[in-house]
């Protein structure tokens, strides 16, 4: 019988999924059309950085997916690209910087105070995770996957 999260953990993700729908409906224009260029780390030179909340919910769609471990290869590209498609595969519950930090061609990232609010509730869900801020993707859902069942 597979086991239920922690009370904490499930009432996190609640929150984190809750804010992922608040950005969408901002309807802020920008024309993404998935070239996933930005999921290519090295190539770009930045890395998304989740807190606590989204990492346990990364982590969480990551094993929805049937897989427990990150890849071994180190590409410099995102561990959640799938391969062989390119595609990321937790789109669905992509973190919220894949969300509001669109590249050039797709109009750039959101203004900070087009989401301050936003983002000042992630932080509150890592802090009351015991977080203590965001860090960088691979190593947040790194630890995030040893709590999630
Ligand atoms: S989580 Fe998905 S959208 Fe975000 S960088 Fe990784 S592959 Fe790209």
């Amino acid at each position: 019988m597979k086991r239920r999260e922690p009370e904490q953990t499930a009432a996190a993700i609640t929150r984190v999924r809750q804010i992922y729908a608040e950005v969408a409906e901002r309807r802020i224009e920008r024309n993404c059309v998935r070239l996933q260029t930005c999921c290519h780390f090295k190539l770009t030179g930045r890395t998304p950085f989740l807190t606590r909340g989204e990492a346990l919910v990364a982590a969480k769609a990551m094993r929805a997916t049937g897989r427990k471990r990150l890849p071994e290869d180190n590409d410099g590209a995102c561990p959640l690209l799938e391969r062989p498609t390119g595609n990321c595969l937790i789109y669905l519950d992509r973190p919220f910087g894949c969300r509001t930090h669109f590249c050039t061609v797709a109009g750039g990232p959101y203004a900070r105070r087009e989401v301050a609010d936003l983002i000042q509730r992630l932080e509150k869900v890592d802090a009351d995770l015991g977080g203590n801020g965001a860090s960088a993707l691979p190593h947040a859902l790194e630890q995030a996957l040893k709590q999630i069942r």
